[in-house]
């Protein structure tokens, strides 16, 4: 018998062949399962929804770490929003600059199976740089003034308690939590999909950060493929930055040439942001 994993909203979906299931739970904020597939190895799906593949979690993280990490000149202090698989976070420890890399993820149960079934991907949570709380991103943004070079929101979908990680309230948080010269990277959803909410985020943006752009990259477990990263920096540009420093990174999909080429944007997304 053949079993199938439909990741679908109303409209639309991706079907993979499952040949196993590693570990399924409810957590008191999801349904946390991971399945074994033919074409994308072991692969973390949170409430029916992909979240991130062996096969292909090394562009999505390479690209959320990267373009901020070495668009600011020297980041020592790094805060990530959400990414309990550890992805970014491992990224985010080959920067030799980085001394702190705090996670910020309010559902402790997401760390604890990645760590046992994706270790390859949760490899960084014993550095000794990495610092991890449990809570919510939003208020734990609050709380905290000039204290980030770089802040990374690596959320689920703005769906039960992500939702507040695509408000314009929030993104003034983070500017506020971030250093004079700092700058903060979101995943933002698809462009063929979420365009209005694409949008009215980079609206929101423009009113906050002085430098707004937007990254396209190709996540083949993501609906449509085509997946977007904001950015909002204080100072630094990602189309201007030095990239001397791209060059020493261990990386599978991000290149100095790819981060340029990553923000040149075809019509209809550039027509999204307006
Ligand atoms: N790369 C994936 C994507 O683009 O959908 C996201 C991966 S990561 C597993 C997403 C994490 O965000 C989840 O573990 C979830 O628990 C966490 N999360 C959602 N809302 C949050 C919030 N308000 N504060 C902190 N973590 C949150």
């Amino acid at each position: 018998m053949e079993c199938w994993f439909t990741d679908r909203t109303e409209t639309f979906g991706i079907v993979c062949r499952v040949t196993g299931i590693l570990h399924r739970e409810r957590s008191p904020y999801q349904e946390i399962v991971v399945y074994e597939t033919d074409q994308f190895g072991r692969m973390l799906v949170l409430d029916d929804v992909v979240m991130t593949s062996e096969a292909d979690e090394f562009v999505y993280h390479e690209m959320m770490a990267h373009v901020p990490l070495v668009t600011h000149p020297s980041p020592r202090r790094v805060l990530v929003i959400g990414g309990g698989d550890g992805g970014v976070v491992r990224e985010a420890l080959k920067h030799p600059s980085v001394e702190e890399v705090r996670l910020v993820e309010i559902d402790q149960r997401v760390i604890e199976v990645c760590r046992r079934h994706l270790p390859g991907i949760a490899s960084g949570f014993d550095d000794p740089r990495v610092r991890v709380t449990i809570g919510d991103g939003i208020e734990f943004v609050k709380g905290v003034r000039g204290e980030y070079d770089v802040i990374i929101v690596d959320s689920t979908d703005p769906i039960g308690p992500a939702v507040g990680l695509f408000k314009a309230e929030f993104y003034r948080d983070v500017a506020g939590a971030l250093a004079e010269d700092g700058l903060f990277v979101a995943q933002t959803e698809s462009p063929f999909f979420d365009a209005p909410l694409l949008g009215e985020i980079h609206r929101s943006l423009r009113e906050i950060f002085p430098v707004v752009r937007l990254s396209l990259f190709s996540v083949p477990t993501y609906p449509g493929g085509l997946w977007t990263l904001s950015l909002g920096s204080k100072r630094h540009d990602p189309l201007t930055c030095p990239l001397e420093r791209a060059r020493g990174l261990a990386t599978r999909y991000y290149s100095p040439e790819v981060h340029r080429a990553s923000f040149v944007l075809p019509p209809f997304v550039q027509r999204v942001l307006e």
